[in-house]
């Protein structure tokens, strides 16, 4: 019987638009399904089933599905014998623990004794208990930044990106207890199973996220500063260089990477480059 690779994405919320953006980057076609439970890819072997985020490790786990694309925070909560394949770079968040602003805060001791709303508690009492502090964890599942304001709790640990929801409810973030992004997580048996159909998809996913990690540099320069430029870009193994139809100049093109890329720009220009230009690389392979 033919393989194919079921994989779970979220149905709607923070990571699916991103998550169908990658698949689609890595060219894996299907007639968009987001209303329905599931969609077939017509150009490579795999289905999508679209699921809540805090069901998808438990599916993954169960092999409903072989693979998923989910928080590392909601990975590491419900704690299932799952495997992280890889991080994917998007929907960086971050879980904190917040006090109401009027507060003094000098140090994780302020919350021994007192009462957390969360709806992370396998993840804050970790926490807790790496810190020796014993406190009251108040599990709830949404609208977690409103406990103390109606007095049902004295903090909460919640997810934070820019820490504007919480300030806009009187609180401020004093701790960051883990680091979240999204990730793919495989069944341990699809693993060995599917094993070629899941190493084709993680290929094509580097692929996409070297790329976009880098970006292809094309610039002018004169004979006497072509050397200076060169050494000041790797390339994937050298820079190219090409004449132009004007003597004494060389367009000299290269591949840098996005972090180190406004620092290289400066170099360039002191060096003499001209007319640079910098264009996104779809893909990139190693
Ligand atoms: P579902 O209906 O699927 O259960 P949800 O309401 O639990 O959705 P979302 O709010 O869509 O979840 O968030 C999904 C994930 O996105 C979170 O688990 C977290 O990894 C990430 N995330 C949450 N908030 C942010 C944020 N403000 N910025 C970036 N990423 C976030
Ligand atoms: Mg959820």
């Amino acid at each position: 019987m033919k393989k194919t690779l079921r994989i779970a994405v979220q149905k709607s919320g923070r990571l699916s638009e991103q998550s169908l953006k990658l698949m689609n980057e890595c060219g894996i076609r299907f007639n968009n399904g987001k209303s329905r439970l599931k969609a077939v890819s017509y150009n490579f072997p795999a289905e999508f089933l679209f699921l809540r985020d805090d069901d998808i490790p438990g599916y993954v786990e169960d092999g409903v599905a072989d693979l998923g694309l989910v928080g590392e925070n909601e990975m590491a909560e419900k704690a299932k014998d799952i495997e992280l394949i890889k991080k994917l770079g998007f929907s960086k968040c971050r879980l904190s623990l917040a006090i109401p602003r009027d507060k003094e805060y000098h140090g994780p001791a302020y919350f021994q004794d007192t009462n957390i709303a969360t709806s992370y508690p396998r993840i804050l009492n970790q926490y807790l208990e790496n810190q020796n502090i014993s406190a009251q964890i108040h599990e709830i599942s949404g609208s977690v930044e409103i406990a103390p304001s109606i007095g049902l709790a004295d903090a909460v640990c919640d997810i934070v990106s820019s820490g504007s929801t919480l300030l806009s409810n009187g609180l401020k973030e004093v701790e960051t207890i883990f680091k979240s992004e999204t990730v793919l997580i495989g069944n341990h048996t699809a693993l060995v199973e599917k094993k070629d159909l899941i190493d084709q998809l993680v290929f094509r996913i580097n692929s996409v996220l070297t790329g976009k990690g880098n970006k292809y540099i094309l610039l002018n320069a004169p004979d006497e500063a072509t050397q200076a430029i060169v050494d000041l870009l790797p390339g994937m193994r050298s820079p190219t260089i090409v004449p132009l139809a004007m003597s004494g100049w060389n367009s000299i093109h290269s591949v840098v990477e996005e972090d180190q890329f406004w620092e290289v720009i400066e170099k360039l220009k002191e060096a003499g480059a001209e007319g640079i230009l910098v264009v996104p690389i779809e893909k990139m392979i190693l």
